[in-house]
């Protein structure tokens, strides 16, 4: 593992299909963050074993509590699944503390590394489906959708679009829902409208992680500097009573 972490991209990866992309829900929300931001060079990581340790200790933290964990990780020279599963699970839990819930992640770590020297060291994993590789992956313990999608995506380069509550929260604001889609509705929208590209999907959600960090965040919209505003529920919304407030503070004013 390397301090200074740079994205990882599975070998082969790139993205030419943007004309390709269908003038759709999900296609002009690509094209919009794409073309305002490019390539939001997503998942941080030096190879696809610190992707897959780093979509564990990312569950229910920030990715700044993440860093300081992998970094520990480094200090103290676990680098490689083997080397997971030879730390004492107590010492391994005060090592990656930082991330939360360290007790129950050193456990998930340890069968990911088990579950990693079954099948990603020996080859095994390369004949493996979309489909099979996800089941294989949700039956470790602790790994659940969103992470065992981003081991797929970011570690492996498959197909898969995660799904995390960035993407539910914009999707509800765009659409003006009342209530969060579930995770399976949101990943076949994105299916049904979208090429099945793993360079795009790779994208897509970094680009809405980038979005739910600076624009649509929990509390506080920054709708009017947002590359979506005008094609969001909420964000037109907020522009109308914007227009009204400053029409009632000056009764003279056109705009
Ligand atoms: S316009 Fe506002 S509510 Fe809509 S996606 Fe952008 S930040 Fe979120």
């Amino acid at each position: 593992m390397n301090l200074q972490r740079k994205r990882y991209l599975p070998p082969g990866l790139k993205l030419d299909i943007l004309p390709q992309i269908p003038d759709n829900f999900w296609g002009a929300v690509f094209k919009s963050l794409y073309e305002s931001w490019g390539d939001p060079y997503w998942w941080p990581g030096e190879d696809s074993w610190e992707v897959a340790v780093g979509a564990i200790l990312t569950q229910n933290t920030a990715w700044t509590n993440v860093e300081k964990a992998l970094e520990n990780l480094t200090t103290n020279e676990i680098i490689t699944a083997d080397d997971i599963i030879k730390t004492d699970s107590v010492h391994l839990g005060q090592i990656i503390r930082s991330s939360g819930y360290y007790n129950s992640k050193a456990k998930k770590l340890k069968e990911l590394a088990g579950w990693w020297n079954l099948f990603v060291t020996t080859g095994k994993i390369i004949d493996f489906s979309d489909d099979k590789l996800r089941s294989e992956l949700l039956n470790i313990w602790g790994v659940g959708k969103e992470t065992a999608d981003s081991i797929a995506c970011y570690a492996f380069g498959r197909p898969v679009f995660v799904v995390d509550a960035y993407t539910k929260r914009i999707l509800v604001r765009l659409q003006g829902l009342d209530s969060n889609p579930a995770y399976d509705e949101i990943q076949k929208g994105v299916y049904d409208s979208l090429p099945r590209d793993s360079m795009l999907y790779n994208h897509l959600h970094g680009l809405l992680v980038i979005l739910g960090k600076e624009h649509c965040k929990a509390r506080i919209t920054e709708c009017l500097t947002c590359p979506l505003v005008a094609t969001c529920t909420s964000g037109i919304m907020k522009q109308t009573d914007n227009k009204k407030t400053r029409r009632n503070e000056n009764p003279g004013s056109t705009n």
